[in-house]
């Protein structure tokens, strides 16, 4: 019998229940990218499935993007569930699904796809991952924030800026080394931030700007809740996201980074009396929302909890 692999291929799926005869549960569904062995995933979602109840297991599966296609086909006959999508194929799935829900189409990524018989159905839990993230952390809701989103540009970036703009913020900032992005993803944006009962025009409430020292403290005297959504903050020697001496104690401050858990940015931050904290619950919330997704249940939150922190001890 097929031993349980850390990671499958595209060749395992063309033979699946040969490939998998070895684990304890019919492996139904997975987290697809290239590369994915880093992928906590698993340790996430199989916690989930015992406490649940669900006979059905959740692998990594490796798919370069000329694969990807034909691996999605594969699944549909294999009897898969669904599958979460990493790097970086979120834009490849994006293209590949037969519907999708409107927050993937505005973000134009898909990290969630749920198998309806031949019908793939796209999601994208990144965006109100992040929504629960910051009700859990700081107790406060997106709608009510003044919000700056540094990375603006990136994949992260966007669906945060997507869900601030759906869920009609009070004001957003888009920050991005390259400013063109920022400026295309403003412009994308404005129609949410037109409202007829509101005095000012959208470019009071939605600005960009440039990756800047001094563009950033022109802006951050009206903001709330900063967002880091580059990857900026994961190397020791990494330059600062925010200069230090901008940050005041009336900022909330996300960095979307988990590892390594505290930043230069979150030390920063509580260094100047503001309250921080990092992505790992964005990274939670996202997997909750993939198993709503997929089994219109709710997800055992506690579950998923200890297996990803015991993943990251
Ligand atoms: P990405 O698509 O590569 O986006 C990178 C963004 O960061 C771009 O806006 C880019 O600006 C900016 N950037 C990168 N390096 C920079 C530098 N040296 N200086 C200034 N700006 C820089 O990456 P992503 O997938 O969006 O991910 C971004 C971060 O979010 C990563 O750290 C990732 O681990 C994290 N993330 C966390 C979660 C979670 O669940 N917690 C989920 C998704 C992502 P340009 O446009 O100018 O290149």
């Amino acid at each position: 019998m097929a031993e349980a692999k850390d990671v499958y291929t595209f060749s395992d799926l063309k033979d699946w229940a040969v490939a998998t005869a070895g684990l304890d549960h019919p492996a139904k569904l997975s987290v697809i990218g290239d590369p994915i062995v880093h992928s906590r995933s698993p340790q996430m979602h199989n916690p989930a499935l015992r406490a649940a109840g669900i006979d059905a297991e959740y692998v990594r599966v490796h798919l370069s993007p000329e694969e990807l296609v034909d691996g999605l086909g594969a699944m549909k006959s294999s009897g898969f569930i669904g599958t979460n999508v990493t790097i970086p194929h979120k834009g490849g799935v994006f293209d590949a699904v037969d519907e999708m829900t409107e927050v993937a189409r505005r973000i134009g990524a898909v990290n969630t796809v749920a198998i309806d018989g031949d019908q793939l159905i796209g999601h994208n839990t990144d965006a109100p991952g992040l929504k629960r993230a910051i009700r859990e952390e700081f107790s406060m809701d997106l709608t009510d924030l003044r919000i700056m989103i540094i990375g603006a540009g990136g994949g992260a970036g966007k669906a945060a800026a997507v869900q601030c703009a759906m869920d009609h913020c009070d004001r957003l900032v888009l920050v991005n080394r390259t400013i063109a992005k920022a400026e295309a993803l403003e412009a994308e944006l404005e129609e949410l931030f037109v409202d007829p009962d509101r005095l000012e025009g959208p470019a009071d409430r939605l600005v960009s700007i440039p990756w800047e020292e001094k563009a950033m403290e022109r802006e951050l005297g009206q903001v709330d809740l900063i967002i880091n959504a580059t990857s900026v903050g994961m190397k020791r020697t990494d330059a600062e996201v925010v200069p230090q001496r901008l940050i005041e104690p009336h900022h909330l401050v996300y960095d979307m980074i988990y590892a390594p858990p505290r930043t230069r940015l979150i030390n920063d931050a509580e260094a100047a009396g503001a309250k921080a904290a990092n992505g790992l619950s964005m990274l939670l919330w996202q997997g909750v929302l993939a198993f709503e997704f997929w089994f219109n249940r709710e997800a055992p939150v506690d579950a998923m909890r200890q297996g990803l922190n015991e993943s990251l001890a």
